[in-house]
């Protein structure tokens, strides 16, 4: 892969292809200026041809010069990517799952799209899906694809008609800009506040985490659209900050806010200050940017990555080991018979691990930091709330074997 990255590298700054642009925009402009004299003086039309011959020539020879590192760098490229990957046939579409599913895919699709910002390819994409409907083919796994049809459609068309969703990313990618080009927390801020108490009950920090934020920018020395001021004055205006909107995080975040306002005493060293790690947060706003859309997506009922995305490249990361299956399974001439199960392990890294979300079988509310889910000796699992409920803390029965237990030997699980 290193040659490659090598091979990219020198691409990107050898074979510039701005001074081939230039040259050829100077011919064009000799071009048009040879057209308009001909046009205000047709006698002299031979003459000004003549004349115009060996600038456009020379003209011409210079671009096809500069042309001539890019050409070599390609060459160069292709034959490293052909030395990369000799070989390495893609696999066959014998066991392609997804030709009895079109309409899912392009909505997949259509949906990675809005989700990455691209709302002209999406508009453009969503047309052409329309304009011209996919048809789904028989596969082994689904031998009557016209059966799901309607539905999947159906399913499709929430996304491909979406303007609504459009709107809803256009207005994440408005705030994610602002915070992350021009520094300002103000729209996140506002927008976060708004949803407050539904953010709240998902346990999220972000209203919190974008308000420190904005303290600690306003200590430094910026004002609230991120202008820089009077640095002497930036503790200051902090404090004053602190004091108007840090009210409602007094009991949820005491500690935090102790520790900001803690700071306050070494305003004038803050770097050699137990404080620095707040100050001197490099990854600070990509942070709080992240946090920010998973909150956005997951409001939206979407996960924080595009499902696409993470489908396409846990694919990817699939792909050698199915390869190696596949030969195995020529040579020893057997079949993959079963249909919703890989027949072998894919080792994914930590970040595709994705968990299940806990509903308390006698409360049916979803699990939370504060009443996570706790499981008796006997293996049944309920919510803390619902085993304080239960157990007043003395023994007592399961709800769901006739075991009994103590509600301190039940142990918190986490998912
Ligand atoms: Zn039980």
């Amino acid at each position: 892969m290193d040659e490659l990255r090598e091979q990219i590298e020198l691409l990107q700054g050898s074979a510039n292809l701005a001074t081939s642009i230039d040259d050829v925009q100077k011919t064009i402009e000799l071009l048009t200026a040879a057209r308009a004299k001909i046009e205000t003086e047709p006698h002299k039309a031979p003459i000004t041809l003549a004349t115009l011959q060996s600038p456009v020539k020379a003209s011409l020879e210079v671009a096809q010069k500069d042309l001539k590192p890019a050409y070599f760098g390609l060459n160069k490229y292709g034959k490293a990517l052909d030395k990369k990957f000799k070989d390495k046939p893609l696999p066959t579409a014998e066991n392609d799952a997804l030709s009895s599913h079109p309409h899912l895919i392009n909505r997949a699709i259509a949906m990675h799209l809005l989700r990455e910002g691209q709302f002209s390819v999406a508009s453009t994409f969503i047309d052409e899906a329309n304009r011209n409907p996919p048809h789904p083919e028989p596969t082994p796994g689904t031998p009557n694809p016209y059966l799901n049809d309607s539905w999947e459609k159906d399913l499709a068309k929430d996304a491909l008609d979406s303007k609504k969703l459009q709107q809803h990313f256009g207005a994440m990618y408005h705030i994610l800009h602002e915070l992350r080009q021009q520094r300002n927390l103000r729209p996140a801020i506002e927008w976060a506040r708004e949803r407050s108490d539904v953010l709240e009950a998902r346990g999220s920090n972000l209203e919190f985490e974008l308000c420190r934020l904005q303290f600690v920018c306003l200590f430094v020395g910026q004002d609230e659209n991120g202008h820089m001021t009077e640095s002497a004055e930036g503790p200051f205006r902090a404090w004053a900050y602190a004091r108007s909107e840090f009210g409602p995080f007094q009991i949820r975040y005491a500690k935090e806010v102790q520790q900001l306002m803690g700071s306050m005493a070494y305003w004038q060293n803050i770097v050699d200050s137990p404080y620095r790690q707040y100050f001197y947060n490099e990854s600070a706003w990509e942070e709080v940017a992240l946090s920010f859309t998973r909150e956005f997506c997951s409001l939206l009922g979407l996960s924080a990555d595009s499902p696409l995305y993470i489908a396409t490249t846990a694919g990817a990361i699939a792909l050698p080991t199915l390869l190696k299956l596949q030969n195995i399974m020529k040579e020893k001439r057997t079949e993959w018979t079963t249909q919703n199960e890989l027949p072998v392990e894919i080792p994914l890294p930590p970040s595709y691990h994705f968990h299940s979300i806990f509903v308390c079988p006698v409360s049916k509310e979803q699990a939370t930091d504060t009443n996570p889910p706790m499981m008796m000796p006997c293996g049944h699992v309920i919510a803390k709330e619902s085993l304080d409920r239960l157990s007043k803390g003395a023994r007592f029965k399961c709800p769901y074997c006739p075991n009994e237990s103590h509600p301190r030997d039940a142990r918190t699980v986490f998912l």
